[in-house]
Order: C-alpha cells, then structure tokens, then sequence
C-alpha cells in the first residue's frame, strides 16, 4: 500500500519533473524500474493489454488511447467503499458501474468538484477523502476482507463490449461523438436508414487538398445554413404559431411611452435566445437580417451554427478520418451524415432553451456565457452512425439513436408553459406599442431636449437589456 508522500515522491520519474503527473493511462510519470520493485508487478504492461482490450473495438478512431478515458476520476460508489476501481469505470462509453448497475459518478457528491484521475496526495487530504471531507470510502469502518471482493460483470452491455472483436466487418465504421454515447446504445437496432450509389456519381478527387479548397468549405457553410433554415421552420411552425406578436414584442423591445416592457412570452424567450445564442448575433434584440444568418469568412471553417461549430468540425474531422473521403468526393453522403447530427444537435438546444424559458422569461433572466456552451454540449445527439469506409461504393448508411429526451417530460414543459399574450385585447395592445431598444431610445435624447424622464426612461431600457444580454 503506498501511502505517504515519501513513498510517492520514490515512484516518482524525474525525467518527467517538468509535468509532474502521475498519471495512470501511460504511467508516464512513474520510474518502471521502482514501479516494479514496489508492486512486484509489471503495471505497465498490465494497464497496456486492459487499454487496448477495451479499446479493441475503436481501433480505427485516429485517437490517442488517453481521450477515451476523461482526465476526472469516474467512480461507481459501491466499489469504491472497497477501494476498487476499474479501467471500465473510467472508459468514457460506459455510464454505468457493471458490477453494480447503478449511474458513475464523476464528480465529489460533498463539493461538486471533480476529482483528477491522478496519483497525488494533493487532490486528496487522506486517502479516499476529497479535499472537502467527504469519504468516498471510510477506511476506517471497512473490513479488509470486504476488499477483496470480485467485481464480476454483470452488464451484457459490457459483456458485449468486450466481446466484440473490432467492428462486425473490416469494411464497417462507426461515428459518433464519445461523450454522448453508451455502451448500451451498439447493441440497439438502427431507427433511419439512408442509401446511396456508389461508383460514377462520385468524382475522384485529383486536388489532395480539396477538402480544405476554398470551393469545399463554400459549400459546407451553404450546407449549415440551409440545414440551420429547416429547422428554423420547423421550429417557429411547431412552437411559435400563435407568438408572433410576442416574438416581436420581445425582439424590437416593445412598451407603452410609459411603464414597464410587458411580460416575456417563454415560447418567445426560448426561440430568441436559441437563435441568438446559436448564431451568434450581435444583439438579442437586433433583427437578423434577411440572409438570417451571419457574416462569413473562410479561415477555417465556418459555419452559420457558430455555436456548435466545434461540435461539428468535430463530427466532420472523425468522418474524413474514418473513410477515403480523401480521395472520393461522396458530397450527398458526407452532406446527409452532417446535416443529421446538426439538426439534431439544433434541435436538441432549442429543448434545452424551452426547459428554462418559464423560469427565464417570468425572472428576467438569462444563463451566462459558460452555462450556454454546457446547454450546448449536453445537446450533442445520442447517435452513432454506422457506414462503410469506402465511399466510393453504393452503401446504406444507418443511424442508431437512443432519444435523448422523454417525450412525455417535453409535453410536461409545454403545458406548464402559459403564453402571458394570449388574449386578443392583449394581442392588440402589444401591437401598438413602440420599440424601444437602447439606441433608439439614446437617438431621442440626442435630439430632444434631455429631461430627467429621459434620463430615467434610458436607465430603465439599459437595465432591462443588461438582464437579458449573455
Ligand atoms: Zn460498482
Ligand atoms: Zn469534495
Ligand atoms: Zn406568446
């Protein structure tokens, strides 16, 4: 059992001094000679054949074998009362512990803190303590026997996993982006099915580096955008039908010449600061133009969907890295693959926006800047796309999909949600207000005389902006 700071600090590789990590995935921080001595064991070795007997399905993700494990301890509560833990525990696909069957935990129930999955005596104030009190294990209660337990692996989930020997054919990829996957969902039958041609649709790319041709990336924001507008549609036809008016209300900020701005319609809240937010526009209140998407540059890739941009080149990069997409210019197939993952994903964030639009709306209020990428990153659909690595040949393209949100909680979120509008007369006065949005209210007083009620009207307009900017 190593214990103390002195035992660690002999583990300890000084050719990596600079780091100072002990990290567990490639032991680089640890001397192998001392490592040996101590645990009469070759850890080393050992942690390597478990990685890759893990990893054996994923051979051909171009990743590193550390991403798939996250640099946060992830913890099955009842195994760890027995001081055991497992490289399956910390695998990012698996979410639950196999043993056990019950949800991992990735952050200290006591202070919300996350734990580094690190051996150090500095994230730790005693052994199996975070730093805040809280005892993942009370050694001083447990039986020494109890640790020597044997976690079997009762998840067929798991099981399955780890039965797989790489993908079902040499020929066959999977994509999907790792945090919002489970083991669970590779067993599930696919819900879409998509086909296409092989052979002369598909031109063979002569330039190595179309894909990064100016004419490519054209292309791929043009794709966003329409991608962006049909879900616009969809949106503002399924949820925003009779908000019209309360829509323009809250964008052009309108109120009587006197009192307060009326009350947010959340249906209204939810669609502008989805759209806002998603396009990354210079105001929530200022109109979107006709394009209603935003500028375009071609450094990088860009597209319309700013926010989820990462999220996407992300998706992209993956399916360039897992097909001859190098070679073959299959666009309807790459096209159909990233526009399924960013209307979900878009769509996914709309929910996430109608979730908190009641509260929102009623406070006047607006999460920050963090808490909208957190929104954001908890859209990423549950989907795994499974396709052949050859694109030159006619091939089905499948979707598995695990539904990220219960039907019936969306439905519970709607009804609660009451529209303050509703009433023609209400309707009807909104319609004769005015707009009063920061500068159009700061152009009056430069031109009119400044009276203290414009001074205050000002205050009152900016303060109001102010709650609902992120
Ligand atoms: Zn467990
Ligand atoms: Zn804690
Ligand atoms: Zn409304």
């Amino acid at each position: 059992m190593i214990s103390s700071s002195f035992s660690l600090k002999c583990l300890y590789n000084n050719l990596f001094n600079l780091f100072k990590r002990r990290e567990f995935v490639h032991l680089s921080g640890f001397d192998p000679a001392k490592l040996l001595e101590y645990l009469e064991f070759d850890l080393i070795r050992h942690n390597r054949c478990t990685i890759s007997s893990i990893l054996k399905p994923l051979e051909y993700f171009s990743k590193h074998s550390h991403t798939w494990f996250p640099p946060s301890l992830k913890w099955c509560s009842e195994c760890v009362k027995k001081g055991y833990h497992s490289w399956l525990h910390q695998f990012l696909l698996v979410k639950c512990c196999p043993t056990h069957q019950i949800d991992l935990v990735s952050a200290c129930p006591g202070c919300l803190n996350q734990i580094p999955f690190l051996l150090s005596d500095n994230s730790f104030s005693d052994p199996f303590t975070c730093k805040c009190g809280y005892k993942l294990s009370d050694i001083t209660l447990a039986q020494w026997s109890e640790w020597n337990f044997h976690a079997k692996i009762v998840d067929d989930n798991v099981l399955n996993w780890l039965a797989r020997r790489g993908v079902e054919t040499e020929t066959d990829r999977l994509l999907f982006i790792s945090r919002s996957v489970s083991v669970d969902m590779f067993n599930l039958k696919p819900a879409i099915t998509s086909r296409f041609p092989g052979g002369e649709h598909i031109k063979k790319i002569t330039k190595r580096d179309y894909s990064l041709s100016k004419k490519f990336k054209e292309h791929v924001y043009d794709e966003n955008k329409q991608c962006f507008r049909a879900i616009d549609r969809f949106v503002r036809k399924k949820y925003l039908a009779n908000h019209h008016i309360c829509l323009h209300t809250l964008q052009q900020l309108r109120k009587e010449k006197e009192g307060a701005f009326p009350q947010i319609c959340p249906y209204a809240f939810a669609y502008v600061f989805w759209k806002h937010t998603l396009l990354q526009t210079d105001h929530f209140h200022t109109a979107i133009r006709a394009d209603e998407t935003n500028r375009r540059t071609y450094d990088g890739f860009e597209f319309a969907t700013q926010l989820i941009q990462n999220h996407i080149n992300d998706f992209k990069e993956k399916l360039f890295g897992h097909t001859n997409l190098y070679e073959f210019d299959n666009r309807r197939l790459f096209d159909w693959i990233v526009n399924r993952f960013t209307s979900d994903l878009c769509l996914n964030y709309f929910y996430k926006w109608l979730e908190i639009a009641k509260d929102g709306s009623e406070q006047i209020r607006v999460p920050d800047w963090n808490q909208v990428l957190i929104m954001a990153t908890k859209s990423i659909p549950n989907m795994i796309f499974k396709h052949k690595f050859n694109v030159n040949e006619p091939q089905e393209v499948h979707i598995i999909k695990k539904e990220s949100r219960n039907i019936v909680e969306l439905e519970k979120i709607i009804y609660n949600m009451q529209c303050p509008h509703k009433s023609k007369r209400v309707k009807k006065e909104l319609r004769n207000m005015n707009s009063f949005t920061p500068q159009s209210v700061s152009m009056r007083n430069f031109e009119e005389p400044n009276t203290e009620q414009d001074k205050s009207l000002q205050v009152y307009v900016d303060q109001y902006v102010s709650r609902l900017t992120i």
